[in-house]
């Protein structure tokens, strides 16, 4: 029987149940004469369909979209010797460190790796360029995608964009330079761009290095005006805003035309991380860990978070999972470099430690996705992910408790969006 949606309905649904994180991935499929992927009425990054959509180009989109497919790293990446934690991955190093340089670990969002890599590789002439993402100048709150080709970019760049961000929007461009570049992203940015290297044998030959930082979730826009508000800033004052960084975490700093305002990280996000504002995709993310990357890196306090104490004086260390022979080169030749400094390894049990939420989300996502499945909703088609078999050592009753629990939350409408539109 013939699907009785029209293309246009199809690409909604995605958003519409929630599972679009506004990667921009479809614009750059379907091309920007058909999709533009914008700031919609809800205040988030959501494809608009604006020309002629077919059915066959929304089954591409489908089999790319990290809201509706997430694979884990290609097999072809993982070695006979690449050791695989059932929760963590695919990994050959795990090190606690931070950006040799000390203005790049102070800058930086945690220790500075992510930035100390991107202009490693650009100083060594291993990419001609990063793409990645900074904030936005048009939407303080957002992140846009750059292209960075000096180490002076790349460290301009430094930090964590919670915000909506599109990192892939004009990603046929990007490859279309047909130069050799290094991709740091979120896990789902770095899940879709995996998922377009089986229809574009361009990505595998010009992206070298997958770099992503682990992540428990975006904020949306909803999340950033309800912060505004508590702190009395009107949205549209605003004219820079810094997550994090100058300092692990430091400060989240929000400018007006005539007052800078720091506010301490735990009062952005409240100290209870259950309470956080999340949106739906990230609650079911079967892979905020980064499987796709060739280096993963994340926070290092133990049990997610810090404290105010260790927040005043943190310098800064990430915990760096290398997951491919590529990554674990690259993790060396930084240490051997200078660029980077290894304080010294660790294990996927510390990272379960310095992330418990990450744990958990791996253990209860299979769960929660027959919970959408028996409403009927589209749940992401995962692969090399081992989501079943962490559910499988879930006792019966807690498994049941999220798969209730997804089915109550998608019958109160909090997995649901309006179907995009302009604002
Ligand atoms: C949405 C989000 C959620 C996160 N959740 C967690 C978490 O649950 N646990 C945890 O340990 N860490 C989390 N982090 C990561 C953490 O904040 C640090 O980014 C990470 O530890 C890397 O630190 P760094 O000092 O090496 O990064 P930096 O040296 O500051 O470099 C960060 C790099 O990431 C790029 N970047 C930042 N945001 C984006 C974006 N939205 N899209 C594309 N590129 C981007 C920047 O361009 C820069 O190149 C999250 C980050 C984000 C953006
Ligand atoms: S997640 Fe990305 S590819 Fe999927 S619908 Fe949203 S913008 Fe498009
Ligand atoms: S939690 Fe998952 S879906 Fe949400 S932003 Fe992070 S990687 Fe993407």
């Amino acid at each position: 029987m013939s699907d009785p949606a029209t293309p246009t309905e199809r690409l909604y649904a995605i958003a519409e149940q929630g599972l679009c994180i506004g990667c921009g991935l479809c614009q750059a499929v379907a091309g920007s004469e058909t999709i533009g992927v914008t700031k919609t009425r809800i205040g988030e990054l959501r494809p608009i369909v604006v020309g002629d959509l077919s059915h066959e180009t929304v089954d591409t989109i489908y089999d790319v979209c990290p809201g509706t497919r997430v694979d884990g790293l290609p097999e072809r990446l993982i070695e006979t010797d690449t050791k695989l934690d059932n929760v963590w991955g695919p990994w050959r190093r795990i090190v606690r460190a931070w950006a040799g340089d000390p203005e790049v670990r102070h800058v930086g969002a945690t220790g500075g790796v992510l930035t100390a890599l991107g202009q490693y590789l650009l100083t060594s002439g291993r990419v001609s360029f990063v793409l990645h993402a900074k904030a936005s100048i048009s939407e303080p709150a957002f992140g846009e995608r750059v292209l960075s080709f000096t180490d002076t970019d790349v460290f301009d760049a430094a930090g964590s964009r919670y915000g909506p961000t599109a990192p892939l929007i004009d990603v046929k461009d990007v490859l279309d330079r047909a130069e050799p570049f290094a991709f740091i992203g979120k896990p789902c940015d770095i899940d879709a761009l995996r998922n377009w290297a089986r229809h574009d044998g361009r990505v595998d030959e010009l992206v070298k290095y997958w770099l992503t930082p682990v992540c428990g979730g975006y904020m949306p826009t909803a999340g950033m005006l309800g912060f505004l508000d508590r702190i009395d800033i009107d949205p549209d004052d605003v004219t820079s805003l810094r997550y994090r960084g100058y300092g692990c975490p430091g400060p989240t700093r929000v400018e007006t035309a005539d007052s800078v305002t720091d506010v301490h990280y735990l009062d952005m996000w409240g100290e209870d991380a259950s309470q956080w504002l999340l949106p739906w995709r990230c609650k079911v993310c079967p892979d905020g860990i980064g499987e796709g990357a060739d280096i993963a890196a994340s926070d290092s306090w133990i049990g997610g978070s810090p404290t105010r104490e260790e927040s005043e004086t943190d310098p800064g260390t990430n915990a760096v999972i290398a997951r491919t022979v590529v990554g674990q080169e690259l993790l060396e030749a930084a240490v051997a470099e200078g660029a980077l400094v290894v304080e010294h390894d660790v294990t996927p049990d510390d990272m379960s430690i310095y992330q418990p939420h990450q744990m958990r989300k791996k253990y209860a996502v299979a769960s929660r996705y027959e919970g959408l499945k028996s409403m009927g909703r589209i749940a992401p088609v995962t692969n090399r992910l081992r989501i079943e078999e962490l559910a499988a050592e879930v006792p019966l009753e807690v498994r049941r408790r999220e798969s209730d629990g997804t089915i109550q939350r998608v019958g109160a409408g909090k997995a649901t969006e309006p179907q995009p539109s302009l604002p």
